[in-house]
């Protein structure tokens, strides 16, 4: 580990604590959050929780002194232990589950992985759900290896003109100050492997992530070796233009299961999470006709160990490019595979309309044995959506099923909350999370103990924003407006609302504002007050995500309002532990069918923040009159605009008729007992089944370990 050379040394007692900085083990963990939060506070704060940062900035006395004090050292013992234990158990889930499947493992691909806010190498939900994914396997014991890109400038950071407009600025990532480290080859040197992109070679760095057990992979092309154009292919998340995307798609697909022969490793299953990894056939496929097999021998091989999670029926998000592009690009990784070329290119042929191209998620349908959606509902959307893939079959049998997403619920859980579970659900609640039953006990907590918990959570929130916004008022010095549109006039007692996600158009940022006069009323009663906390970014190519965003932003600085709507800038995990943890409802108003499944409505839930949801998604299932609510305008016409305005009228009136009226009901002892029931039925029904436990066991019950053992059903 090269930057530790340069680094202040570690006392003695405490020499492993850099080993522990560098497994974000520790960031799932309260054991290993309280080493470095117990180390120095400030710092902690200062660098929103990164431990490989503080390691830079903290004198070499504050280490000294550590070592010294028992509070601490119990933190670091228990953490260091912990730890340990973690990565050799050998009695996890999976090992007793699957004794024969010893030494198989099984690799994820995935174009983004969310596992901390000072790793910026996701752009939202689908790498949130990798990133819960593979914690929830170290959890397990399920021998995952994650491959994805190091983006040297991540995703960009999002600040908010004055006039409301998105600003996108990006950021050199500094190898030193994040949980990354070179992965070398047996001999120590780094690992490099050679990608045919064209007609030239381009060379891929492999990074290492440890993430408990499990080990991330990730490609990055900023080598000195590389052609200036080259080494920007991995620069950014969603960065390039179409040319760009195919590239970066060569990369993680036959970069990937380069690296992985690279590193000696041989997966038993290939997990393509979303299409871009689709290559990744490309390059296997290629490998077996190197060894002797036919096409078709090839295809049905990888076809047995091949899955494919299909995550958007918006059309956008679905890869598809000229064919000319991909030949073009392809041009050097054909190999073996040449004289089939025509074939591997049908796999991937489709037509959305304007005449065929080659789609990456057709690619996926064709090759996975098994594909999944992420919904009960998006398995519906999808099986009609890709019928044409299986002419005159009945769009039931179009094989494409579901696993309905979750949340790692160690991670997304509030501390204090975690605490109150401990008290009355038991202290390995954490093993039993996916279990129903051990949830019933949510009902024996006292309202008043809950209620004070809810406060004090909606009160970190406003800490943070508050904090946020005197930062921006003292050092970016920028106007009144701008401040209180930041969230400076909220009030620590009143109802919020939390509205957070990626500005697009489908998700429709601006419904709550249809009516803005009936929205001023609820939002300004004096003695019922309400107010609404936004964040999300718009995808940078995205102008029509950036108008709502602008007007939204337009509406948290307009006077008739009151400072009751507030915009919280630069949206990411860092601040959406804040917000699905510390508002009271949170508002998803998608146009349905189009939320595969969403989660973060999840991670509020069982955060005793209850949805207040169209029925899209996960709320379909999720739903079950008791535990939030359901925005249901009624409409299925094709009439958007009317769907639109029966669907804010719908949630008005739930506004107006349940939720302030819940919120504010209080006993003798101000408690809302009404409110607190909602709030515990929230966190019972979610938990158990929207945890990221229920989810990984369901992928590795259905398709891990039947792929293993060479007896999966392939779907055709
Ligand atoms: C959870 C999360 C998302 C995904 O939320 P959706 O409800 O699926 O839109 C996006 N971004 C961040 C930072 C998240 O934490």
């Amino acid at each position: 580990m090269d930057r530790y050379q340069t680094l202040s040394p570690l006392p003695d007692r405490i020499d492993q604590l850099d080993e522990l900085a560098v497994d974000l083990w520790w960031s799932w963990n309260t054991d290993g959050r309280d080493v470095f939060r117990h180390l120095d506070y400030t710092l902690w704060k200062e660098t929103a929780h990164n431990p490989v940062r503080m390691r830079w900035i903290l004198p070499p006395e504050k280490l000294e002194a550590a070592a010294r004090n028992p509070q601490f050292l119990a933190a670091y013992d228990s953490a260091i232990a912990n730890l340990a234990a973690a990565r050799t158990a050998r009695n996890t889930w999976w090992a007793n589950t699957y004794p024969d499947l010893q030494g198989k493992s099984i690799a994820y691909f995935s174009a983004e992985f969310a596992l901390h806010q000072s790793l910026p190498i996701y752009a939202g939900g689908l790498g949130v759900l990798a990133g819960d994914h593979c914690k929830e396997a170290s959890d397990l014991g399920v021998p995952l290896i994650g491959i994805g890109f190091m983006y040297p400038q991540g995703y960009f950071h999002q600040r908010i003109s004055a006039e409301g407009w998105q600003e996108e600025s990006y950021e050199r990532l500094s190898w030193e100050d994040v949980a990354i480290e070179k992965a070398t080859f047996p001999d120590g040197s780094p690992l490099i492997t050679a990608v045919p992109v064209g007609d030239r070679t381009v060379l891929v760095q492999v990074w290492r992530v440890r993430a408990g057990r499990v080990t991330l992979y990730l490609l990055d092309t900023d080598l000195e070796e590389n052609a200036p154009w080259d080494r920007e292919l991995s620069a950014r998340l969603y960065g390039g233009d179409r040319e760009t995307r195919i590239q970066q798609e060569i990369i993680l697909g036959i970069g990937g299961v380069r690296a992985l022969k690279a590193l000696g490793l041989e997966p038993g299953v290939f997990h393509l999470n979303e299409g871009h990894a689709g290559f990744v056939v490309l390059q296997r496929i290629r490998d077996l006709t190197e060894q002797g097999a036919s096409f078709d021998d090839a295809l049905e091989q990888i076809r047995k160990t091949t899955l494919f999670t299909t995550h958007t029926p918006v059309p956008a998000g679905h890869d598809a490019f000229p064919f000319h592009t991909v030949e073009k690009h392809l041009a050097g990784c054909w190999g073996s595979l040449g004289p089939h070329r025509d074939r591997f290119l049908a796999l991937g042929a489709y037509d959305n309309g304007g005449g065929p191209q080659f789609n990456m998620t057709a690619l996926a349908l064709r090759s996975a044995g098994v594909t999944n959606a992420v919904s009960e509902l998006h398995g519906q959307v999808t099986r009609s959506m890709w019928q044409s893939l299986w002419p005159g079959r009945p769009v039931e049998q179009v094989p494409v099923g579901y696993v309905t997403n979750g949340v790692h619920v160690p991670t997304w859980i509030a501390a204090d909350l975690a605490d109150l579970f401990t008290k009355y659900l038991g202290a390995n609640w954490l093993d039993r999370q996916d279990d129903p039953a051990q949830w019933d006990a949510i009902l024996s907590i006292p309202d008043e103990e809950l209620w004070a918990v809810r406060q004090a959570l909606r009160r970190y929130l406003f800490t943070f924003v508050r904090d946020r916004a005197r930062n921006r008022w003292t050092v970016e010095r920028v106007g009144t407006p701008r401040i209180v549109a930041a969230g400076t006039l909220l009030e620590p007692d009143a109802l919020t609302l939390g509205f957070a996600r990626r500005f697009t158009g489908y998700k429709r940022p601006e419904l709550i504002f249809t009516d803005p006069d009936r929205l001023a009323r609820i939002l300004s009663s004096t003695e019922r007050p309400m107010q609404i906390v936004f964040a999300g970014k718009s995808h940078p190519a995205d102008e029509t995500g950036k108008h709502h965003l602008q007007r939204v932003y337009k509406r948290a600085l307009d006077p008739t309002f009151g400072g009751r709507i507030a915009f919280v800038d630069d949206y990411d995990l860092h601040v959406a532990h804040y917000l699905v943890q510390g508002c009271d409802v949170w508002l998803n108003n998608p146009r349905k069918p189009l939320e595969a499944s969403g989660t973060s409505g999840m991670k509020a839930a069982v955060n005793g923040t209850p949805h207040l949801s169209i029925g899209d998604g996960w709320w379909a299932e999720g739903y079950n009159r008791t535990n939030g609510w359901l925005i249901d305008g009624g409409g299925t016409s094709d009439n958007l605009e009317a769907v639109d305005a029966a669907d804010a009228s719908a949630l008005y009136t739930l506004l107006e008729n349940e939720i302030v009226p819940a919120f504010y009901e209080r006993d003798a002892n101000g408690v809302p007992r009404r409110w607190m029931a909602i709030v515990k039925e929230s966190i019972r029904t979610v938990a158990p089944r929207f945890a990221a436990r229920r989810m990984v066991k369901q992928y590795v019950e259905r398709m891990y370990a039947p792929a293993l053992e060479q007896r999966l059903e392939v779907s055709r």
